[in-house]
């Protein structure tokens, strides 16, 4: 059994003040489901300190939302994985739709920061998804399937198991359009397989599987219902602490 896996995406938004607000909102609302469902909020790096803070003494987790692959020397303005683990991250986004596609980066750029995250001790989500343009030219399968071989490649099995994989199609991200459920199963089904094919059965089945892509409470259920979706990555409804709340316990 894959234990579900729900983490909020607050992007470039908050500040000091309403980031630990919603980290306590969060925390409150979640504070009878420990044990039952993972949760994490990933605020923007200058808070993760304070966010981290209100986090404490509950059992939601800390997550980065982008990490570099260097250990440490002259990379000016990026963070490394043993900085995120010195303030109480356990997690690090890698190649969320939005560093691909306005900031710009490569398959290859994200391989290498999905394996720094893992040697340094942080548990990669590393994000995969479709443009518009390529899901109506029958691409999806294509593009999903080059972005998980270049982008986990030369994993180790073990390594492998520190991962959690979220499917997110660009064209459902922050934008009122959510993936069906049947459109998302398709996906993370074929992600499924194509875990057995460069790992093992074994990887195959444990790995977990988030959704992302305009998760709302309403239909956060539906969607965590399919058999390959073990979680949802959630970026607009994460700033509003009873939405994610509700899509938590949604998920459970
Ligand atoms: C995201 O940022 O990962 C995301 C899925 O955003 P939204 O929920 O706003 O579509």
């Amino acid at each position: 059994m894959r234990k579900s896996f729900v983490a909020g995406n607050w992007k470039m938004n908050t500040d000091v003040n309403s980031g630990v607000k919603l980290a306590e909102g969060v925390v409150s609302g979640c504070n009878d489901l420990a044990g039952k469902i993972d949760i994490a909020v990933c605020p923007p790096f200058v808070y993760l300190q304070q966010v981290g803070k209100a986090l404490q003494t509950s059992h939601i987790a800390l997550g980065s939302q982008d990490i570099y692959f260097e250990q440490k020397g002259a990379f000016t303005g990026e963070i490394s994985a043993s900085m995120l683990k010195d303030v109480g991250c356990t997690y690090a986004i890698c190649g969320h739709s939005e560093r691909r596609h306005v900031i710009g980066e490569t398959d290859d750029l994200i391989n290498k920061k999905v394996q720094a995250a893992i040697t340094g001790g942080i548990l990669p989500i590393f994000c995969v998804g479709e443009l518009l343009d390529e899901r109506k030219a029958n691409k999806t399968a294509e593009v999903v399937t080059r972005q998980m071989k270049k982008g986990l490649a030369g994993l180790t099995e073990e390594k492998m198991a520190a991962v959690t994989v979220a499917y997110e199609p660009v064209w459902a991200i922050g934008t009122g359009l959510t993936a069906t459920p049947q459109q998302a199963q398709e996906v993370h089904a074929l992600i499924r397989k194509l875990l057995a094919e460069m790992f093992d059965r074994k990887i195959a089945d444990t790995i977990r599987i988030q959704y992302g892509g305009s998760v709302k409470p309403d239909n956060a259920r539906e969607l965590m219902n399919q058999e390959d979706v073990d979680g949802l990555l959630v970026g607009g409804a994460s700033l509003k602490a009873d939405d994610f709340v509700a899509i938590v316990k949604a998920s459970v």
